[in-house]
């Protein structure tokens, strides 16, 4: 078995009983609102029901809820996560997003969780879906299931870099239902989450939600890791 690393620096210097380093302990910033109600995201002004985004972009999705802002620490913790190879971070997020807003997507009816799918040709290669990861653990934390009912189908530069006109078209036509599970449901979920680790511009999540709004999905959440400021 691997010694146990912080999640956030990635040092072997994590004591027993301890989710982090000493030194990372209040590294990372919880995302403590108010938010904006639509995409989660901690609001500038705080008198306004919704970030300056939100306001003039209406997305398929219902509400998105994030644990922590997407900063310094977070950003490493997360590229360790995704690029090299440290899958267990999973079990640093997850009993943080369970405890945070689990009881919240219950009581919106939430009976499954959907994750982000990455394409074949990048699963292959990095090993695991990280998005997968995150909601086959968050599924076992609320007592509900994870279903893969998404497929990325044509390998799209990374979102990282492009202007949002850029995203969009970037992620056009890049979802589809994977009817490989769904065509073997007895029945489909009426609300699900879908889960991701990063929420930046809500393009990914909101092309998402639009393909399982069309395949019958009646109400679409988000649950991400974390997000950036406004
Ligand atoms: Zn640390
Ligand atoms: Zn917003």
């Amino acid at each position: 078995m691997f010694p146990p690393r912080c999640p956030v620096c990635g040092e072997l210097k994590i004591p027993w009983e301890s989710s982090t380093c000493p030194e990372c302990a209040g590294k990372l910033r919880l995302i403590t609102g108010p938010v904006c109600m639509h995409c989660g995201r901690e609001l500038s002004d705080d008198r306004k029901e919704f970030c300056g985004r939100c306001e003039t972009r209406p997305m398929a999705f219902e509400r998105n809820f994030a644990v922590w802002q997407y900063e310094k620490w977070m950003k490493k913790s997360i590229a360790d996560f995704k690029y090299n190879g440290r899958k267990e971070n999973a079990s640093f997020y997850i009993p943080h997003m369970a405890h945070t807003y689990g009881k919240q997507l219950l009581r919106y009816g939430v009976t499954a969780l959907v994750p982000v799918p990455i394409s074949a040709k990048r699963r292959r290669f990095r090993g695991y879906n990280q998005a997968e990861l995150l909601a086959e653990g968050l599924a076992d934390a609320l007592g509900i299931v994870s279903l893969r009912l998404l497929k990325r189908i044509k390998n799209t530069l990374p979102q990282s870099g492009l202007t949002p006109e850029e995203r969009k078209r970037n992620l056009t036509d890049s979802f589809a239902w994977d009817n490989n599970l769904a065509g073997k449901l007895a029945e489909l979920p009426k609300t699900v989450a879908l889960v991701d680790d990063i929420f930046t511009t809500g393009s990914t999540m909101d092309a998402c939600a639009k393909v399982l709004l069309e395949y019958g999905i009646h109400t679409v959440y988000g649950m991400c890791i974390c997000i950036g400021n406004e």
